[in-house]
């Protein structure tokens, strides 16, 4: 079990979130997996998953992305990458990482001292469907 491998202990809670974001693939936020583990029947509170979802992030099973404003979205990290978050639906999409560097970026002017665990790009911007709309708009 890679929670072992990871250094954290396999409570079934622990085991359901990460299964849970295994089986579901793709971005999503806490409150969606509370709803999905409710609607299962799973006795795991609110504050038990976002606890669970701390810890995975933790132990770096999990990725944690601010795709911003206010939504903080989960998945399971299998590969290093980045998002672009379209403005206009607010749709998700993964971003190859182009480098093998890790972090990905040069802190630049951050100074000595640091220890820094990533670097995460969102690029922002309208997916194809949505860009064809403002197009469409505009006309
Ligand atoms: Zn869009
Ligand atoms: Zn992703």
């Amino acid at each position: 079990m890679r929670l072992r491998l990871a250094g954290l202990r396999a409570t079934l809670p622990r085991i359901k979130v990460l299964e849970l974001l295994r089986e579901l693939r793709g971005h999503h936020s806490a409150d969606e997996l509370v709803r999905v583990l409710q609607a299962r029947g799973e006795r795991l509170s609110r504050a038990s998953v976002f606890n669970v979802l701390h810890d995975l992030c933790s132990a770096q099973l999990i990725m944690l992305t601010d795709a911003g404003p206010g939504r903080a979205i989960y998945e399971v990290a299998d590969h290093r990458h980045h998002h672009f978050v379209c403005r206009g639906c607010g749709q998700v999409y993964d971003v190859d990482c182009v480098t093998e560097n890790h972090p990905c970026l040069a802190a630049t002017g951050l100074g000595e001292g640091f220890e820094i665990e990533e670097a995460q790009i969102i690029f922002r911007g309208y997916c194809p469907a949505c860009h064809q709309d403002k197009a469409e708009e505009v006309d």
